[in-house]
């Protein structure tokens, strides 16, 4: 699905005398360059405040931690979703509100979390997945307009950007309260381990962030509120440090592939391609197809059989995963969400692809529907 050690090689030099500067240093933790990765990801993206930790899990949590929510306090979280994005309200004894998805962008929609709307909702996850950004504008005005918190799931699509009706951009991920993102290492923006961070402008909520990840002090040792332990460490800083430097030219291999795709694909009976939305750029953290017919499983199947491996994400809505059945409320009977777990299919998509695997890939699927 990926090919880390082919992206890997380009960059070698870079990276292994990074980390070889770490290791003479012996500062694996708080390091001088996980510092300057997180400015440089703040010029970057145009945003204020880089809080970096652990991973995207603990950066979703932080984030609603530093919002103040209380036990009993609604968040809307998308049923279509990696687990993490409503984990973390569990976890926090928050109540996940499950929404609906929009079939052909994947994402939850300003409808959708206007259905899901109580008194006691405070906050709502949109998730860009598979590297759509969420139409925001829509999701921003709704927001404001019943108080809510928004906390942008940016896991699957650093670089993305989402287009406003003033003609302006913004990048996914900088347009909520917080936006919270992994470099898990199959990420658009991975390092060799764990890692993920918060995104934010607002100065007040980014000391909040900063003191949570930190066993909630500004001074060493002492401890203003409560907080966790979560950090990225030096050698990991390193790494995304270096691979920043061609995120763009990453995402834009990513989308040349998926071109590629599409234009090979199109005319398929019994799929459907991913559709690119007007309101942003598609970074493809997935090219995720929908097999019609119940034909899914099979096309799956063969397609392992020839050697091509492919996934489901995910294969499971939240509403059916046992851990949700009894703390998660759903809003209306999610189809959508239900519908997509039984057609997707994310065929192999990553930096390095060439026109021969693809074109091996794209055989196995024109075959399985002669
Ligand atoms: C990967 C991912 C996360 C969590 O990231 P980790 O770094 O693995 O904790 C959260 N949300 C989504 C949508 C993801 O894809």
């Amino acid at each position: 699905m990926v090919d880390l050690y082919g992206q890997y090689l380009k960059i070698k030099e870079e990276v292994d005398g990074g980390i070889a500067e770490v290791l003479n240093s012996s500062a694996f933790i708080n390091g001088a360059q996980v510092g300057r990765f997180a400015s440089n990801l703040a010029e970057k993206f145009g945003c204020r405040h880089v809080i970096t930790c652990a991973n995207g899990t603990d950066a979703l949590q932080i984030a609603l931690m530093a919002l103040g929510l209380r036990p009993g306090d609604e968040v809307i979280v998308p049923a279509f979703t990696y687990v993490a994005s409503a984990e973390v309200i569990g976890l926090l004894g928050l109540t996940p509100v499950l929404a609906d998805v929009d079939c052909e962008t994947f994402n939850i929609t300003a409808e959708s979390i206007e259905k899901a709307i109580t008194p006691r909702t405070r906050a709502v996850i949109p998730v860009h997945l598979y590297g759509q950004p969420c139409n925001m504008e829509p999701v921003m005005a709704l927001a404001a307009k019943y108080g809510l918190y928004v906390v942008e799931d940016n896991a699957q699509s650093l670089g993305s950007e989402c287009r406003f009706s003033d003609g302006g951009t913004k990048y996914s991920g900088t347009i909520g309260h917080f936006g919270c993102t992994s470099f898990f290492p199959s990420k658009n923006l991975g390092c060799y381990g764990d890692g993920g961070a918060l995104f934010t402008d607002d100065d007040a909520l980014a000391q909040k962030a900063r003191m949570i990840a930190n066993h909630g002090q500004r001074i060493k040792y002492h401890h203003e509120i409560i907080g966790c332990n979560s950090r990225l460490d030096t050698i990991q800083a390193v790494v995304l440090d270096a691979k920043l430097k061609h995120l763009d030219e990453y995402n834009g291999a990513r989308r040349a592939a998926a071109r590629y795709y599409t234009e090979a694909l199109g005319e398929v009976e019994g799929l459907e391609l991913p559709k690119e939305a007007e309101w942003g750029t598609h970074v493809y953290h997935q090219y995720t197809i929908k097999v019609k017919e119940g034909r899914r499983d099979a096309l799956k199947e063969h397609l392992a059989k020839e050697g091509i491996p492919s996934m489901i994400y995910y294969p499971l809505p939240l509403h059916r995963q046992q851990a949700f059945l009894s703390i998660a409320r759903k809003s209306g009977d999610l189809h959508a969400a239900e519908r997509l777990c039984g057609e997707v299919l994310s065929i192999p998509m990553h930096t390095e692809l060439t026109v021969e695997i693809q074109q091996k890939i794209i055989g196995g699927i024109r075959d399985f529907f002669k």
